[in-house]
């Protein structure tokens, strides 16, 4: 096997658009016959997928995925973050979809050998990592919806900069009245990849209004914070952390979990439960909202500077990155690239 380095990209290390460069290996393995292939499993060489058109996935979107990262720092020291919550939360999004389960400490053995391998391509500057991305397809060269019986589980790496566009300055967000990403007893709570597919819309129009992303509403009321695109958010009001509990059709983002249990450990108010957007509104105006951000493991944590709803702009603090924020954001990323003790035992040193 040839083992071309792409020099130009690694040297650069910085400015890297998110997801758009991938490494010279991925991992594979397939189902068939009524069970996963452990031993035909593989790392090769990155390469397309030929697939019959009329192939399952493409047609009912059996699928889904997890997204982790690796970080190396400048000692050249390794790390992977809570990547068996990773594994756990895809068999659990498996189950929803009838994805046959699969052996979690395998793929996640093959996970850490994919990243050994391909550990000089992750870059080392501030905020870049190299972002892993387990995905499971079904396969079946038949049309008809039902649970497929052959399926692809593949580990693809992209090394990444920051997720947005505009790095760490504050994004803003269109509260979203009409179109819903979940509801209860749907797939919202899982990493299934038709929540996405329903999300584009709205992402697209809060775009032409002119603000990054989506703040979602739940779908029975239409009256309380869920989550952003692909993060979960978090309000300081009057000093205290408020993110909305976990109902069903939140995400139950890793982020999110690190972050509560972050706050809580260093003596800080943290409260999971309803968040109504009067609420948010009215601590905006009386000024006792000071900070808003999402968190996920593409974007980290990220400062919310202001909100839109129903044609009017809420700002959030004075629209800069909060302290808490920024507190978050250090420790986090502090214990995933090493700088930071790793008390909470969330982090494996792979090299
Ligand atoms: C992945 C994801 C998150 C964040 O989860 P992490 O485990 O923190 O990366 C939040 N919301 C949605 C909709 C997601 O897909």
């Amino acid at each position: 096997m040839k083992f071309i380095k792409c020099k130009e990209l690694k040297d650069k290390n910085t400015d890297l658009k998110f997801g758009r460069n991938f490494t010279d290996y991925m991992f594979m393995m397939t189902y068939h016959d009524g069970e996963w292939d452990y031993r035909n499993a593989c790392i090769k060489p990155y390469e397309p997928f030929v697939l019959d058109p009329s192939t399952s996935v493409f047609h009912y979107g059996q699928a889904v995925f997890e997204g982790l990262k690796a970080y190396k720092n400048d000692k050249g020291e390794v790390r992977i973050f809570r990547s068996m919550d990773n594994m756990n939360r895809m068999l659990e999004s498996c189950w929803r979809v009838c994805i046959p389960a699969f052996d979690t400490e395998v793929v996640h053995n093959a996970l850490v050998e994919l990243v050994k391998l391909e550990k000089d391509w992750i870059p080392t500057a501030e905020g870049t990592s190299l972002y892993i991305r387990p995905f499971i397809i079904a396969t079946d060269p038949a049309l008809g919806v039902h649970a497929a019986k052959n399926y692809i589980l593949a580990i693809i790496l992209s090394p990444v900069g920051a997720y947005y566009a505009h790095g760490f300055d504050p994004v803003s967000l269109y509260v979203e009245e009409h179109y819903k990403r979940a509801c209860k007893g749907g797939t919202g709570h899982h990493k299934v990849a038709v929540n996405y597919a329903a999300s584009i819309l709205a992402s697209e129009e809060a775009a032409k209004r002119g603000y990054d992303q989506t703040l979602w509403l739940d779908a029975q009321e239409n009256k309380y914070m869920e989550e952003v695109g692909s993060m979960n958010i978090f309000f300081v009001i009057n000093g205290v952390v408020v993110t909305p509990a976990l109902g069903g059709s939140i995400l139950p983002g890793i982020t999110r979990r690190s972050t509560v249990e972050l706050l809580m450990s260093r003596g800080y108010k943290v409260e999971e439960r309803k968040v109504s957007v009067d609420e948010v509104i009215n601590a905006s105006l009386d000024g006792s909202l000071t900070e808003i951000f999402g968190t996920g493991t593409a974007a980290v944590v990220s400062p919310v500077g202001k909100f839109g709803y129903k044609g009017r702009d809420y700002v959030v603090g004075d629209g800069n990155m909060g302290k808490i924020t920024k507190y978050v954001y250090d420790e986090l990323t502090g214990i995933q690239t090493g700088k930071k003790p790793d008390e909470f035992g969330w982090v494996e040193r792979l090299v």
